[in-house]
């Protein structure tokens, strides 16, 4: 079946669920300028009104179904790309019901309003938390998914759920398992922005914009070359694209699957931090604390599969390239009150 053509008069609409948020976002600027009508669905409890600037912004919540069925009507989304999910592990292990309620039976509840309303194509948001502590060599998706937190597992039990709708309904979905998302975007105007904030790049800078003092390296005992934690980081329009490609391919009448998202190489956290210090010309405490329960040692994408069946190639994924965008969108967002 050949994709349908986006044409400037009638841009598809794509109802882009949790595009309030982060990666959401990087999402809805490419759809727009891809021949897309990106329609926001998005509760703002995480995500941010003011990062919903290609098009419009429905408020509402994912566990509402009547309320995601409307939404799906009035913008006459053919398709869905499902961001919307509480995502921080560490909550995760001391509050699962949030997790189980807002993304379990949240996405639940969004697949029946898509029922309700006949949309049958989906992209999700899932995440490498599923290989739970895999090892150390990079992760295919032959894997088998063995999640050590809350956290991971709703996007596990979610990817499960959304095979049997395939088989059951006919679903296409493609699940997109991100490694470590980072940078922004590359003109300045939408970056990474959590509220707490827990991830190494943002903390960093943050600590050197002096709105954290607490910056801390999670353990310096794990068994690589200098004794921190190694993950695979992936610039946010890297993921944008990403998830164009699998929306394009759902189109064309790709039957689905899930799909790794990383580049294949991996930093130790020391590497980010002094990769942050040169870029910045500024330098970061070093205070070296504990590890992070639940952080594996090692998590480095096999993105082999989305290379081959979507076309993925990472093109600002260096690390140079993600700490220069992150600082600029730190430095414009959050200002400089004065740190190290
Ligand atoms: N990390 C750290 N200090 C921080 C935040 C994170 O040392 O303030 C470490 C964390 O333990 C992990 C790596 O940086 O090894 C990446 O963590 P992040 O939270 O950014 O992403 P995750 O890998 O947990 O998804």
């Amino acid at each position: 079946m050949p994709e349908p053509t986006a044409t400037s008069s009638s841009p598809p609409p794509v109802l882009v669920v949790g595009g309030a948020g982060y990666i959401g976002a990087h999402c809805c600027r490419l759809l727009a300028a891809s021949g897309f009508r990106p329609v926001v669905y998005d509760n703002l409890t995480t995500g941010h009104a003011d990062f919903v600037r290609w098009g419009p912004l429905i408020e509402g919540d994912i566990r509402d179904r009547a309320a995601a069925a409307r939404a799906l009507r009035d913008s006459g989304a053919e398709a869905v790309i499902h961001f919307a999910a509480s995502a921080e592990v560490g909550e995760s292990m001391i509050d699962p019901h949030k997790y189980y309620d807002n993304n379990v039976a949240g996405t639940l509840s969004l697949l029946g309003a898509m029922r309700d309303e006949g949309v049958n194509t989906i992209v999700f948001s899932s995440t490498c938390s599923l290989y739970g502590n895999a090892g150390g060599a990079p992760i295919s998706e032959a894997t088998p998914p063995a999640p050590v937190n809350p956290y991971g597992r709703t996007k596990w039990m979610i990817e499960q759920i959304l095979s049997d709708f395939s088989q059951a309904h006919g679903f296409s979905a493609i699940a997109l398992r991100y490694f470590n998302a980072c940078g922004a975007d590359l003109d300045g105007r939408i970056g990474e922005w959590h509220e707490p904030e827990t991830h190494l790049i943002p903390r960093a800078m943050l600590a050197l914009l002096g709105h954290v003092s607490d910056f801390t390296i999670f353990g310096n005992d794990y068994d690589t070359p200098d004794g921190t934690a190694i993950r695979d980081y992936i610039h946010v329009d890297d993921l944008a694209r990403a998830h164009l490609s699998a929306l394009r391919r759902l189109r064309g009448g790709h039957k689905g699957g899930a799909f790794n998202l990383g580049t294949g190489h991996g930093y130790s956290v020391r590497q980010v931090v002094e990769a942050i210090e040169a870029e910045t010309g500024r330098r970061l405490p070093g205070i070296t604390g504990p590890r992070r329960p639940g952080d594996p040692a090692v998590l480095i994408a096999d993105a082999a599969l989305a290379r081959a069946e979507l076309g993925f190639s990472p093109e600002c994924s260096d690390l140079n390239t993600i700490i220069r965008t992150a600082w600029r969108w730190h430095l414009r967002h959050h200002g400089d009150i004065g740190g190290n």
